[in-house]
């Protein structure tokens, strides 16, 4: 007599913190990983970042099986697991910056926008952590995924959706075993640019037994998010915050205009591109991501003395001075030298480094432009669910278990359609 083989879910990181989610789902002989990114804790001030130092700080699961060898010493076992997986929803490094420690013979998965992405994030090697036995500029292959196509890894099958998050290209996934349908939203949210995407896929997970969600929104149960309050200012979506960019422009016809925004979050960008009444002209090295990984050529300018991106084109060039003396042609990407601004101009911070003020490059940041008498207009937009947008994702799904991972409060989310499971870290979840 055999034993009939069952579904397993292992949770090995990224629980009780926002991000690192590292989930393993396993049938018989095969088994996925997801996903591959490591929790940001700066205050841990850490010697290294090296593979035995994040497991031993739990900034990275401790997953047999699917890290590469060089790494930790172990083998693979091949002869209990046949098939094997791994897939990172999108490119922010909670999700992906792990990714080189996948074992080079596992393929890894993600959506085709992410696939194209992260090697041209990673070109400066500053993006992911390196993967043995290579440079640090090395990104291991990612195969794009089709969206909506299964991809099978022996009994278990994946399926990518696109979504909608503050990455480009960011998906979720529906994994399927013969006994067993989970969906996992990577990280989502219904105030973007696609929440028609973002519903086709939770529709989808319709049909699924267990539905594993972000749940970043619950982490502040203090704070109010009352959109009516007087606290509340600011865009309530990223349309929203397209629009602002445009009327800051109207409403200062002879003023110069800086922004600045989040290198991964490429869909911003391009809405602000397209939709400013100014000509957008970024600092080369974005120019020079735009290009490598979308292949689009956009006006762009140097810093003194910085190197040139044989990638770029000469024709787009303008002139650094010709941006530091206008007032009223360009919104243009301010990055550093901020001193050498016109005094009295804007600056619009739309969610770029420094983040905020847990960064503690931030106050001086800030200190620096008022010095220099530049208005600072902040202008962000979550790329998270809030509560209650969650209740509406939990809502369209109606699942009858669900698992809330990557929040500081999973105990606040609640399922009315059924069983909730809150694990703990390395357990394992049978159904
Ligand atoms: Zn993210």
């Amino acid at each position: 007599m055999t034993l009939k083989a069952k579904t397993t879910i292992t949770f090995y990181n990224g629980l009780n913190t926002i991000g690192g989610p590292m989930i393993e789902v396993a049938y018989n002989k095969s088994h996925v990983l997801f996903d591959l990114g490591e929790v940001y804790r700066p205050e841990l001030n850490l010697p290294d970042e090296k593979y035995q130092t994040l497991v031993n700080n739990q900034l990275i699961g401790d997953v047999p099986n699917f890290y590469d060898p060089e790494l930790t010493g172990k083998p693979l076992d091949h002869e209990r697991w046949e098939h094997a997986a791994a897939y990172i929803s999108h490119l922010h490094l909670d999700h992906s910056k792990a990714m080189n420690f996948l074992a080079p013979e596992i393929p890894l998965y993600a959506g085709p926008l992410t696939a194209k992405m992260l090697p041209a994030l990673n070109e400066k090697w500053d993006f992911l952590l390196p993967a043995a036995k290579h440079e640090p500029s090395y990104t291991r292959p990612i195969i794009a995924a089709e969206y909506q196509k299964p991809i099978a890894v022996g009994d278990i099958t994946m399926t990518v959706w696109p979504s909608d998050h503050d990455a480009y290209g960011a998906t979720g996934l529906i994994v399927k075993t013969p006994d067993l349908a989970i969906a996992y939203t990577g990280d989502i949210r219904l105030h973007g640019y696609h929440p028609d995407w973002v519903k086709e896929f939770l529709t989808a997970a319709k049909d699924c037994d267990v539905l594993i969600t972000e749940a970043t929104g619950f982490s502040w149960p203090e704070e109010k998010h009352d959109e009516n309050s007087a606290e509340f200012t600011g865009p309530k979506n990223e349309d929203e915050l397209t629009a602002e960019f445009v009327q800051l422009q109207k409403d200062n016809p002879n003023r110069q205009i800086t922004f600045n925004t989040y290198p991964t979050n490429v869909e911003r960008l391009l809405r602000i591109i397209s939709a400013s009444p100014r000509k957008v002209v970024l600092h080369a090295a974005r120019a020079h991501l735009l290009k490598e990984s979308i292949n689009q050529d956009l006006p762009y300018y140097y810093l003194p003395g910085e190197q040139k991106f044989v990638d770029l084109k000469p024709e787009l060039a303008v002139q650094y001075e010709e941006l530091l003396n206008d007032d009223h042609e360009f919104l243009w990407q301010a990055v550093a030298d901020f001193e050498h601004l016109q005094k009295g101009g804007l600056y619009i911070h739309s969610n770029a480094e420094p983040l905020g003020d847990f960064d503690p490059a931030y106050q001086p940041f800030l200190q620096k432009l008022e010095k220099q008498n530049i208005a600072v207009q902040m202008l962000r937009c979550s790329g998270h669910a809030d509560e209650k947008e969650l209740r509406q994702i939990i809502d369209l799904v109606q699942p009858p278990t669900l698992i809330p991972v990557h929040t500081l409060h999973p105990e606040l989310v609640e399922n009315p359609y059924g069983n909730r499971i809150l694990p703990k870290r390395n357990q394992t979840v049978t159904l």
